[in-house]
């Protein structure tokens, strides 16, 4: 939890305790802090043992990090687009495997672009659906397909980021391997 205080502070951003999400615009009573704590409930109808099911916990982070992007470190919104660009535009299919190597190979891209930022869209204007509504889905499919409208909606919120995290997004591809859904 100190983490995202931490950040926040040093984005200079002043957290809100009462009434809905500044960022995201869910309706909770403790604003972000309940956001926070409450947004992996939504995906309690996936079995995680089955690895079919990661994709909806990828697809959930992202959108949800992106989101609240001046909470988290600026290299995290690199590759939390990255990694949706790599899933939905590029149809990769992912799994616990490969995020360390994005992430590795971000480490690698960032040297070379240490001044490079993101532009994060407004506050509430990064896509109508959040996690508060997952809990809503009464089955594991509902759910399924709220996360991916959630995650094709945040991604597109972020559009004039489109172009840099696309060229990462192959970059990755041509340095690691591609494995394309259908
Ligand atoms: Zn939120």
């Amino acid at each position: 939890m100190q983490d995202f205080i931490d950040q926040a502070a040093k984005n200079g951003i002043i957290l809100l305790n009462n009434g809905k999400c500044q960022f995201c615009g869910a309706d909770y009573q403790n604003g972000i802090f309940e956001c926070m704590e409450n947004y992996n409930n939504g995906l309690v109808y996936f079995d995680f043992n089955d690895s079919k099911n990661h994709i909806f916990r990828f697809m959930s982070v992202d959108a949800h990090a992106l989101q609240h992007p001046e909470i988290h470190g600026r290299w995290s919104n690199h590759f939390h687009l990255t990694r949706l660009n790599l899933i939905i535009e590029k149809k990769q299919i992912w799994n616990y495997n490969k995020s360390p190597l994005l992430s590795d190979y971000l480490n690698r891209y960032k040297s070379n672009k240490p001044n490079e930022f993101l532009k994060a869209p407004e506050s509430l204007n990064r896509g109508k659906i959040t996690a508060r509504d997952l809990t809503n889905a009464a089955t594991a499919e509902e759910c399924a397909q709220l996360i991916i409208k959630w995650a094709d909606e945040v991604y597109h919120s972020w559009n004039s980021n489109h172009g840099i995290v696309s060229q990462i997004a192959e970059g990755f591809l041509a340095n690691y391997y591609n494995e394309t859904t259908l």
